[in-house]
């Protein structure tokens, strides 16, 4: 647990806690609600090889303490936490343990996606454990060129989550405005449903979760639906008792501060902060 006021107070709200055992112990109280769990380990751009062993222990001791085959246990790892900021083949090397790992206990892993000039890189590090089925990549809407990416990974029988995308990006590469980005989700999320059987809309937006509800009606496809904890919780267990997939990503780690910027930088500053303290619902 955290110790800080503002740690409590912000950081509280999105993060379970600095430790495994935190990250479970909330994982649990998701499980007993039937929602599913997508556990992170904070922590990105690490060229530290003790930070880089750090993060990967901290997967490590997540795949020894999780029941095996549980299908409402997921993690996620960035690969700039494994080690892709010094290399793509220490990246490479790592995934493959985690994955190996996570084999062992039949356990789901997604590879985070984080700023434009890394997703070649990401996308191969991913692709380095195809056809394994129990891996999954984040794509980001927000980024012109995700439909081409959609439209390979989904040929090679890969699977993908679907963001609309969190970091600073140029125009040239990057939709800018909402609108924009919408729209393009919503292709993206429309070729997914005529073309792949299983993948996860992670949005918070009920105008894009009720789109994508309505259109499983007739499509009756595996869709998993993710929200950050703590930003719609009383959503996400509405869609669940609604009998759709739902999952919750948590991070966990010391390293909240920025993660917890970037959550109060999406809605405009604290209003984010405000909005999920009435509808977050700790859990
Ligand atoms: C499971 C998951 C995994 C993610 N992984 C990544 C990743 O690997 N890489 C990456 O770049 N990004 C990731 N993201 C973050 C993502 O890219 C977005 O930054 C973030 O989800 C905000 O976008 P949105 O789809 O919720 O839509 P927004 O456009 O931010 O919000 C849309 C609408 O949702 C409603 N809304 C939002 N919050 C609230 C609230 N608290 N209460 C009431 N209504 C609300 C509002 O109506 C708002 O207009 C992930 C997000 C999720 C959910």
């Amino acid at each position: 647990m955290f110790s800080g006021f503002m740690e409590k107070l912000v950081a509280g709200r999105w993060i379970a806690g600095p430790n495994v055992d935190d990250v479970i112990e909330r994982g649990r109280r998701f499980n007993k609600l039937g929602i599913g769990s997508i556990m992170n380990y904070l922590g990105e751009a690490l060229t530290d090889q003790k930070d880089i062993n750090d993060a990967m222990d901290n997967y490590r001791e997540i795949l020894r303490k999780v029941k095996k085959g549980d299908p409402l246990t997921q993690i996620s790892v960035k690969p700039t936490q494994i080690g892709l900021s010094v290399s793509l083949d220490m990246a490479e090397k790592n995934f493959s343990e985690i994955v190996r790992l996570a084999g062992e206990k039949e356990i789901f892993v997604w590879v985070d996606m984080e700023e434009s000039n890394l997703v070649d890189q990401t996308i191969e590090l991913y692709q380095s454990q195809m056809p394994n089925r129990s891996i999954g990549l984040c794509v980001q809407a927000y980024l012109r060129r995700t439909p081409q990416d959609v439209k390979n990974l989904t040929e090679k029988g890969g699977t993908v989550r679907l963001v609309k995308g969190a970091y600073t990006e140029p125009e040239n590469v990057a939709f800018k405005s909402k609108e924009d980005i919408d729209r393009n989700y919503v292709e993206i999320m429309t070729y997914l449903f005529d073309n792949a059987e299983r993948f996860m809309i992670a949005s918070h937006d009920d105008k894009i979760i009720e789109k994508a509800r309505e259109i499983n009606k007739e499509k009756k496809k595996d869709v998993w639906y993710a929200m950050l904890n703590g930003i719609r919780n009383q959503y996400l267990i509405q869609l669940q008792k609604d009998g759709e997939k739902a999952f919750s990503y948590i991070p966990f780690g010391k390293k909240w501060i920025q993660y917890s910027v970037r959550r109060m930088q999406e809605a405009g500053h604290m209003s984010l902060l405000m909005k999920s303290i009435i509808h977050g619902q700790k859990i």
